[in-house]
């Protein structure tokens, strides 16, 4: 890889930090009047995992006022207007068809700034991109230029409460009825699935049971408005209502809403998994995190001393901030792939792997850090308002979400390394 930055790329680059100093100031004006409790380290709202409109709470469910949304798609439309959404999509489809390097400078600026992403993670990096590879025609020009927009918000419904890291054990079904497909069943942790207009959907269309399971499943694009679609929230331990339950209930889903051939769905939906770890496999977002450490350290004291003097804490965080850049890498490699019109393959297990444990321990060590005081999540002798105790709580998903830990390294083990899939 050659890192050096072409001549359209450093005067992206200018553009880019430009348009970044005139547009943050109303940015941090707005960020500032959500309070410092939606608000997780170094200011960015605490709930942009996903960027999902619909994060916040059940009211959103029924249209309630909710200004980390509305903060959230503003800062999306400026985005948007300004060309920063979609940096490395084709120019036909709304992207800008710009390098891995552009896509790049954007993420690594945005982080350092500690700027909100936009509505649309899930849109943007996992529904648009499997789109782009198994759409026709007509689905690419109908459905991507609205997620880059942000006028369409995506969630992913695969996961069932019997079915989660063996996916090939989902229930829902897709029974054809005219020119549709009626579709009963239920979903679980539907990231954004309260307030998302469109999902994507995997579900049982061959109820043979001498058929192969991997080949009784289709992938469809699933309006979350149609009549029968319910999506009850879940509170996590952050208190926030991330994610959701959706009921499906006599659903009717047109068939040139099915995404690829019927029963092809099942090699889709890894696809789709593979942009989702490779969007989780770079650690960019940890630089920062270990920057807010740094300052942590030098706030805490042990025995009249910074810890940030303290020889052990100085080892880790230097261990924490070689790991980052691992992942930095990594990432950029899953990228390079995209750019060649490959998909990310198994080896976005990898990064992703590697930056979702990191993320664990930097957070666990944040903890340890403030002693007593990490029990503190409010109140006048809280650190930082209580930000590293609420990106702790939710660091607890990260090995779960995009698979889990144990998964990736099976895929890795049996995909990456050709290694035999374990029997008892
Ligand atoms: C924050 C968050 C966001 C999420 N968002 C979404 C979303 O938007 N859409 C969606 O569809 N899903 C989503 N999920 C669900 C997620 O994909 C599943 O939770 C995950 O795949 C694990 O499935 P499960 O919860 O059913 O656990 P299980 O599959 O029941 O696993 C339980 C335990 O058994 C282990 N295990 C299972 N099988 C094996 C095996 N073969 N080898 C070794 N160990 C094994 C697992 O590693 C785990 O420790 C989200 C989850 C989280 C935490």
């Amino acid at each position: 890889m050659d890192f050096s930055l072409s001549p359209q790329e450093e005067a992206f680059r200018k553009e880019l930090f430009a348009w970044l100093d005139k547009n943050t100031v109303e940015l941090r004006k707005r960020r500032a009047a959500l309070g410092p409790g939606m608000l997780g380290l170094g200011g960015l709202p605490a709930t942009t995992k996903m960027g999902h409109r619909g994060e916040g709470d059940a009211g959103d469910a029924q249209g309630e006022a909710d200004p980390m949304r509305d903060f959230t798609r503003w800062w999306h439309q400026q985005l948007h207007d300004a060309g920063y959404v979609g940096i490395a999509w084709p120019r036909e489809y709304g992207g800008r068809g710009a390098t891995v390097m552009e896509q790049v400078i954007f993420n690594e600026e945005m982080t350092k700034r500690r700027l909100p992403t936009g509505v649309g993670g899930l849109g943007v990096g996992c529904a648009g991109p499997t789109i782009i590879v198994h759409g026709n025609e007509e689905q690419k020009k109908r459905f991507l230029p609205r997620i880059l927009s942000g006028e369409d918000v995506w969630c992913q419904a695969f996961s069932e409460p019997g079915a989660g890291s063996d996916l090939a054990g989902c229930q829902t079904r897709a029974v054809e009825d005219g020119d549709c497909y009626v579709v009963n069943g239920q979903k679980v942790w539907t990231t954004g699935g309260m307030g998302a207009d469109w999902a994507i959907l995997l579900a049982k269309t061959d109820f043979d049971p001498k058929t192969p399971v991997h080949r009784t499943f289709s992938y469809f694009l699933m309006d979350m408005h149609s009549p029968g679609v319910t999506v009850r929230p879940l509170r996590e331990i952050t208190g926030f209502a991330a994610f959701g339950e959706t009921f499906l209930d006599n659903v009717r889903i047109p068939k040139d809403l099915m995404l690829g051939k019927k029963n092809g769905g099942w090699y889709i939906s890894m696809n789709t998994l593979e942009f989702e770890r490779s969007n989780s496999a770079s650690s960019i977002q940890y630089l920062s995190t270990i920057e807010s450490l740094v300052e942590l350290a030098q706030k805490m004291r042990r025995n009249g001393q910074p810890l940030s003097k303290d020889p052990v804490t100085r080892q880790r965080i230097a261990q924490f901030y070689i790991e980052a850049n691992v992942g930095k890498y990594m990432g950029m490699h899953a990228l390079t792939r995209q750019l060649r019109g490959q998909t990310p393959g198994p080896e976005s297990s990898v990064g992703s792997l590697l930056t979702m444990e990191l993320g664990q321990r930097i957070e666990d060590f944040a903890m340890n850090l403030q002693g007593s005081y990490s029990q503190l999540t409010g109140g006048k002798y809280a650190i930082s308002n209580g930000a590293w105790q609420r990106s702790f709580l939710s660091s607890r998903g990260r090995t779960i979400m995009t698979g889990t830990s144990e998964i990736k390294r099976n895929v890795i083990a049996q995909r990456t390394l050709g290694l035999p899939r374990y029997t008892e």
